[in-house]
């Protein structure tokens, strides 16, 4: 009796596991699994093994909660713990574009797999995964939107349920997505981010593509240790699984001739943000001519081969990542722009195709096209060398007033220690004066993004009040804290807009009243109206416009206010 009841469990047990099946596997890689489908089945392998835990971790735009699937061989579930035991932790981000759901079935498979002992985890990987990132974009299910791509049936769509693309937005956190995935990311604090996509663009014979972080921005021990060791290990077993991968195909149109570029990746994108917290981001990118089943087949073993290198090289990912943070506590200064070395390259074992041109039958002009009977393989150049350029000193630290609690609850959100002052109190501080920049006139992601900001330093006495927020820059979260408050940064909370109110004059003046106070101001400041009187002979339409002298006066009075276009997070600078 006994014995029956065990094998009715291991039946069940067989059954439910063995048997279970994906809308993948039951289509023969036609279709790719709904949003439902896919929470129900890492909830039902939650039920039937203690390996998997599922649990929901914040909100989306759409209504519906984020899940985060954990994967432990031990079953215990404490992120910290794995630090503390030297697992190395991964973190799998799917369907942020939802229109690319190739990672979405391959980790539904792979976290099978590992149920059903088809596949060992190591002992000392911990492996965790978002099953569908944009849930609205997922929802928004159709056959059309990904108009070049070669299958699933269906899929979702780029847009979440804001229209946002949400792989823009990790460091203005428009969406509630970004959000939780702050709050995902910190509780985790991943060694590796794998962020799955499907890329577009010019044709080859490559199923898979890898686009890796750019290597200097994660600090030049783990970078290095990243391009020379780690990566090469991917490339390596990649092709020892018959899947041969190239770098992320950087030109469009243009022949491989010249070469290829690495993709620079600024932190509102997955990989660039998780390299501000020294964890090492991949961004997979299948082939989107390739059928679906391949391209959710080389997700799949990409994935194993990630999870097998950190594995086999787990000790030396946590001790450079260790290195990496310590010395990012003491940087002294961080560069803010990158650009690619053309003198400097590797080769790539590029397998394209030639291109052609023919008429086209849809416009009668001529148009290009890749002949695939011309197949061919080539060593390109691959210019993945970055140059460094525009160092910003670290300050001691940051003062924010409070009023600015969008940037703050942002800082927080990503573990930014900070404290508050006691009194209001009067402080030396270097404050910016944003003497240029452009707005996208446009919007893109939302906003009228700027760029080109050119600032000028200037040391002041600020009255600072009681509750306003000083941030010390001795923290693990350095990078992070200096590339999104010095306004230079990429993707700053400047460039953002979060502080284009100090971009507008709120008082002003009328001319006819004004005219008297001016006079005054000149009369008591002798040295103002020698340079008035110096720029009326260098400029003669100034000369001849009052408006534009009566203006030039006001900016140069205490009349005008002190906070117009003064950037208000300032610096408190190393002695
Ligand atoms: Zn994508």
């Amino acid at each position: 009796m006994r014995k029956l009841f065990i094998l009715s469990i291991l039946i069940t047990f067989f059954y439910s596991t063995n048997a279970q099946q994906c809308r993948f596997e039951k289509t023969n890689g036609l279709e790719s699994a709904t949003y439902f489908e896919a929470i129900d089945w890492y909830k039902n392998l939650d039920k039937i093994s203690t390996k998997v835990l599922v649990k929901e971790m914040g909100m989306s735009d759409a209504g519906y909660p984020l899940h985060l699937v954990m994967v432990s061989n031990d079953g215990k579930f404490d992120a910290a713990q794995w630090h503390k035991q030297n697992k190395a932790v991964i973190l799998i981000n799917n369907g942020i574009h939802p229109g690319e759901p190739d990672g979405i079935d391959a980790c539904m498979m792979l976290a099978r797999d590992i149920v059903n002992n088809k596949i060992k985890l190591p002992d000392n990987v911990a492996l965790t995964f978002i099953p569908v990132y944009n849930i609205g974009g997922c929802l928004n299910r159709n056959s059309s939107s990904r108009a070049n791509q070669n299958g699933p049936l269906e899929y979702g769509f780029r847009g979440n349920a804001q229209n946002l693309d949400l792989n823009r937005d990790f460091t203005k956190n428009d969406s509630k997505e970004a959000k939780s995935f702050a709050q995902i990311f910190h509780l985790l604090d991943p060694d590796i981010l794998i962020d799955n996509h499907v890329s577009d663009g010019a044709d080859y014979q490559h199923t898979m593509t890898l686009l890796t972080t750019q290597y200097d921005k994660l600090g030049a021990g783990l970078g290095g240790w990243l391009k020379n060791n780690f990566e090469p290990q991917l490339y390596r077993g990649m092709a020892e699984k018959k899947w041969d991968m190239v770098p992320y195909v950087n030109f469009e149109t243009e022949t491989p001739d010249k070469g290829m570029e690495m993709f620079y990746d600024p932190p509102r994108y997955s990989s660039g943000y998780a390299a501000l917290f020294q964890t090492i981001g991949f961004v997979p990118e299948t082939h989107m001519l390739k059928p679906f089943k391949d391209r959710v087949l080389s997700t799949y073993a990409l994935s194993l081969t990630i999870i097998e290198k950190a594995s086999a090289n787990a000790n030396e990912l946590i001790a450079e990542r260790k290195k990496a943070r310590a010395e990012i506590t003491l940087a002294k200064a961080f560069p803010f722009r990158w650009t690619v070395d053309t003198t400097k390259y590797s080769f790539v074992n590029f397998k394209g195709y030639e291109q052609g041109y023919k008429p086209s039958d849809a416009t009668g002009l001529n148009r290009m096209y890749y002949d695939r009977s011309k197949p061919f393989t080539k060593q390109v150049k691959f210019f993945n060398v970055f140059n460094a350029s525009n160092f910003v000193k670290t300050p001691a630290a940051y003062i924010i007033p409070q009023g600015w609690y969008g940037v703050v609850d942002l800082l927080k959100l990503n573990n930014v220690g900070m404290q508050q002052l006691m009194n209001d109190t009067m402080m030396d501080v270097e404050a910016y004066l944003i003497e240029d920049y452009r707005s996208t006139p446009r919007p893109y992601e939302k906003h009228h993004k700027n760029s080109g900001v050119k600032v000028f330093p200037v040391n002041q006495k600020i009255r600072f009040l009681k509750g306003d927020y000083i941030i010390l820059l001795n923290q693990t979260a350095n990078r992070y804290i200096v590339e999104m408050l010095e306004p230079t940064g990429d993707d700053s909370f400047f460039a953002w807009n979060f502080f284009d109110a100090i971009l507008q004059q709120k008082e002003g003046y009328s001319d006819y009243r004004w005219d008297d106070l001016a006079a005054e101001v000149l009369k008591n400041n002798p040295a103002l109206k020698t340079k008035l009187e110096e720029k009326k002979k260098g400029d003669e339409n100034f000369a001849a416009n009052s408006s534009a002298q009566l203006d030039f006066i006001y900016k140069n009075s205490p009349y005008y206010e002190p906070g117009h276009n003064r950037y208000p997070v300032y610096r408190i600078n190393r002695k």
